[in-house]
C-alpha cells in the first residue's frame, strides 16, 4: 500500500457515495420465533431515506424505520416498532446490509419477522447481491464519535472509542459449558464480513430453551438454524463452521445492532459478553436518546 506522504501516492478516494439495490428481488422462509412462513423483498429506496421495513400484511402497509429510537424489545433478537407496526429480529439483514454497503432500501415483509435462513447472515448476503447496488447521486454520512461511549450491566461491558474505521472486538465466555474464552477483533467491511462472521450462527444455551419455548420465542427454531450448546456438548447438524463461532456471531449481531443509528459508525466497538439489550442501550447514548 502506498504511503500516504509518497509523491507516487494516488489522489485522496472521491467521497463515498449512498447506495441502494438496483432491483427489488424478494425469498420467503420459515421465521425463528413465530415459526410462520414469511415473504421478503428487498426494493431501492430514494438517497436519504434510510433502511425502511413495510409490513405489507398490515391494512395500510405500515413502515417501521430501522432506528435505534423505534427499539421496543431485545429478549432474543432486536424488535423494532412504529405506526402501530413491529418487526422483530432485524440484527441479521441489518448486519449484511451495513457490511454491503446499503444506505437506503425498502423491506417488505408479509410478516413480523424475516426468514431465519440458516440462522446466519448467508441468506441475506446471497439475496442483496442477487438485487444489486447501484450507488446514488448524493454523498454517505457517518457517525462519528468526539469521546467514548459506554454502558455495563453485570458481566456485560459494551464501549465504543472514537476511531476512522468501524472496527470490532469482541470476548465472550459462557460459564459452565466447554466453551473457552473467545477473542476475535476486525475492522468491519465486506470482505471481512464475508470473509470471517456471514456464516456464524444463531446459538443458544441449553437451560434457555425451556424459557424460550415457555414464552413461545423459538416457534421456527431447530438445529437447521441454530447451534445449541448443553454443557460440553455442541448440538448442531454439521459441527461449528468456525472454532470461534459464537464470538463471531455476537460481532455479526453488533453490526447488525449498531447500523441502527440510521448512518454508518466510524468507532471503534468493544464488546465483552454483548448483547442485544447491551448494544441498543449504548446505541441509544451514541444516538443522543439518553444521557
Ligand atoms: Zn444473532
Amino acid at each position: 500500500m502506498a504511503h500516504p506522504n509518497d509523491p507516487a501516492a494516488p489522489a485522496a478516494p472521491a467521497p463515498e457515495r449512498q447506495a441502494t439495490f438496483k432491483s427489488a428481488v424478494s425469498t420467503s422462509g420459515i421465521a425463528l420465533h413465530t415459526g410462520n412462513r414469511v415473504k421478503l423483498t428487498l426494493k431501492p429506496a430514494v438517497a436519504g431515506s434510510g433502511i425502511r421495513f413495510r409490513r405489507t400484511d398490515l391494512p395500510g402497509s405500515p413502515e417501521i424505520q430501522a432506528h435505534v429510537r423505534n427499539v421496543t424489545d431485545t429478549r432474543r433478537g432486536t424488535t423494532i416498532q412504529e405506526n402501530g407496526a413491529a418487526v422483530h429480529t432485524v440484527e441479521h439483514l441489518l448486519a449484511a446490509m451495513n457490511a454491503l454497503g446499503l444506505d437506503n432500501a425498502v423491506v417488505e415483509m408479509a410478516g413480523a419477522e424475516p426468514p431465519v435462513g440458516d440462522g446466519s447472515a448467508q441468506l441475506f448476503v446471497d439475496l442483496i447481491r442477487e438485487a444489486g447496488i447501484v450507488e446514488q447521486d448524493v454523498p454517505r454520512e457517518f457517525i462519528t464519535l468526539d469521546r467514548p461511549y459506554w454502558y455495563s450491566q453485570g458481566e456485560t461491558h459494551v464501549v465504543a472509542l472514537p476511531d476512522s474505521v468501524f472496527r470490532i472486538s469482541c470476548t465472550v465466555k459462557y460459564n459452565a459449558t466447554i466453551l473457552d474464552t473467545q477473542y476475535l477483533s476486525l475492522v468491519l467491511d465486506e470482505k471481512s464480513f464475508i470473509e470471517q462472521l456471514q456464516l456464524a450462527r444463531t446459538f443458544c444455551l441449553f437451560h434457555e430453551i425451556e424459557y424460550l419455548i415457555k414464552n413461545n420465542l423459538i416457534r421456527g427454531g431447530s438445529l437447521d438454524n441454530a447451534v445449541v450448546i448443553k454443557g460440553d456438548a455442541i448440538l448442531s447438524k454439521d459441527g461449528l463452521r468456525y472454532p470461534d463461532e459464537f464470538v463471531r456471531h455476537k460481532m455479526l449481531d453488533m453490526a447488525g445492532d449498531f447500523f441502527l443509528l440510521g448512518k454508518r459508525l466510524k468507532a471503534h466497538l468493544i464488546g465483552i459478553k454483548p448483547g442485544h439489550p447491551a448494544n441498543v442501550e449504548l446505541a441509544r447514548r451514541i444516538a443522543g436518546l439518553v444521557a
